[in-house]
């Protein structure tokens, strides 16, 4: 009985508050913002190309997801790197893009300045938790940021490539050893698709092949590919 008790006050202590709605939870997204987000969830089979490559998503830019990401990374909350992640590899895990099983996850990074100001790299956290679920080899210093680039939101499709001209370089990770492994990159938003052409450009300079691509969520401005 009296244990009983004692659980439910460590509960009482345990539960948070929700980040994108503030009620109290237990869980880190209350119940009703997490069937919110599972709306933005990419129906099973629907794929997504990036030249080529494959690019897993777990849902759509838009409504709760946008909300989430926003709350993940300007509002300091990096706990939700826990949900989309873990979200994110189940995608992965289900995709007929999850073949190959040599391997290794690269986050897109962010410049030591944007680093410090915000505190966490989101990719970093995502694709941290995305190697748990998948056992997939994390490289995070992979590639790292040595121009920084002015945000790309806002910006056009031609802008944004120009931003991002030089803005990565071989991490220290790949700079001691190339990788034999193919990368797959990490990301949280996957728009016009140059950060992610920027950043394989640069792997494949160094003769690291590049996979794939997996993201939280895609925009919907994107084309499907067939089938
Ligand atoms: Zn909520």
């Amino acid at each position: 009985m009296w244990m009983r008790r004692l659980t439910g006050w460590l509960d009482l202590f345990l539960e948070t508050r929700c980040p994108l709605c503030q009620r109290s939870t237990r869980h880190t997204l209350g119940h009703d913002c997490q069937t919110q987000l599972q709306r933005c969830h990419v129906k099973t089979g629907q794929q997504f190309q990036h030249e080529a490559m494959p690019v897993v998503a777990w849902g759509i830019y838009g409504g709760a997801l946008k909300r989430s990401l926003a709350a993940f990374k300007y509002d300091n909350h990096p706990e939700l790197a826990r949900p989309l992640g873990q979200w994110l590899g189940q995608s992965w895990l289900s995709s007929t893009a999850a073949k190959p099983s040599s391997l290794v996850a690269v986050p897109i990074p962010l410049h030591p300045s944007k680093l410090k100001q915000r505190g966490f790299n989101q990719a970093e956290l995502l694709a941290e938790i995305f190697c748990n679920w998948t056992n997939l080899p994390l490289a995070r210093q992979g590639l790292e940021r040595t121009v920084a680039t002015t945000p790309q939101f806002g910006l056009s499709a031609k802008d944004r490539a120009e931003n991002l001209e030089g803005a990565f370089d071989l991490g220290v990770d790949f700079r001691r050893q190339v990788p034999r492994k193919r990368v797959i990159l990490i990301d949280d938003i996957y728009t016009t698709g140059a950060t992610i052409r920027t950043a394989a450009e640069v792997l494949r300079r160094h003769q690291i092949s590049v996979y794939g691509v997996a993201v939280v969520a895609i925009g919907q401005q994107r084309p499907k590919s067939p089938g």
